[in-house]
């Protein structure tokens, strides 16, 4: 085994099994909650060894990553996934690299990939972003916003939505940020009540996941608990944003 494969198996192995934890206290069943690894800043080659883990999707927040480190890992039938912030002026490299975009947060990006989508003759799967902090940078639709965005999307076949998508508020207190994983999760029952099929809720990162497996996330995204910790300060990610390295 690799240096690389033993560092990424034990800190796997102990995800998985903290996610697990989160899912007993919160008296969920463990299966119910996927861990998407965010690969980002990372190179193909420590990639390419946690897909000799089982691991096969990965979350991406830059397209130009997905288009650097898709060729390389071509042989692996990787699925990428989109979940930064995204121009409409790139949609083009996600429409044909991409299997997934959880940070739909706007008409204007649904309008460009679903044209690239048509294009490609490919449809894939979309979670609507929803800002659920009062935090002024965050991207995503306001609560408001989002039964009117959901009806909509109805009208684009090459985008199938699935669920939605929020980044908590970046805060030290825990009943804030579990506020924000609470309005996601009642958002959606709304929208299903309503007639959206989109069961799936993407919340949680490696600080904060235990709050959003209580509060119902069906997919938790961790980048630094699985491949370490990155170069670039996560203002880098998120542009304009409070958060700090
Ligand atoms: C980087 C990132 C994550 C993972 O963050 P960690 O704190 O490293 O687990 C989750 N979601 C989004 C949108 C990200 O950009």
């Amino acid at each position: 085994m690799s240096t690389d494969t033993a560092y990424l198996a034990a800190n796997w192995a102990q995800v998985r099994q903290r996610v697990d934890e989160a899912c007993r206290e919160a008296g969920r069943d463990p299966a119910a909650v996927d861990i998407l690894p965010v690969s980002k800043t990372f190179g193909p080659e420590l990639i390419r060894a946690a897909v000799g883990l089982g691991l096969h999707r990965f979350g991406e927040n830059k397209v130009q990553e997905i288009r650097e480190k898709a060729p390389p890992l071509a042989d692996c039938g990787l699925a990428w996934v989109m979940i930064g912030h995204l121009q409409t002026n790139k949609t083009k490299d996600v429409a044909r690299l991409a299997s997934e975009v959880q940070s739909l947060d706007r008409l204007e990006l649904a309008e460009a990939l679903d044209r690239r989508l048509q294009h490609e003759g490919r449809a894939i799967d979309v979670l609507v972003q929803v800002k659920t902090s009062s935090e002024p940078s965050k991207y995503g639709l306001s609560p408001e916003q989002l039964g009117g965005f959901l009806d909509t999307l109805r009208g684009y076949d090459t985008l199938r939505v699935r669920g939605l998508m929020t980044l908590a508020a970046h805060s030290t207190d825990p009943a804030e940020v579990r506020g924000c994983f609470r309005l996601l999760r009642e958002l959606r029952d709304r929208a299903i009540a309503q007639g959206h099929d989109i069961p799936r809720l993407s919340m949680g990162m490696s600080g904060d996941f235990p709050l959003a497996i209580a509060e119902g996330a069906t997919e938790v995204r961790i980048g630094t608990a699985i491949f370490g910790s990155r170069s670039h300060p996560d203002a880098y990610y998120w542009p304009e944003s409070p958060r700090k390295a």
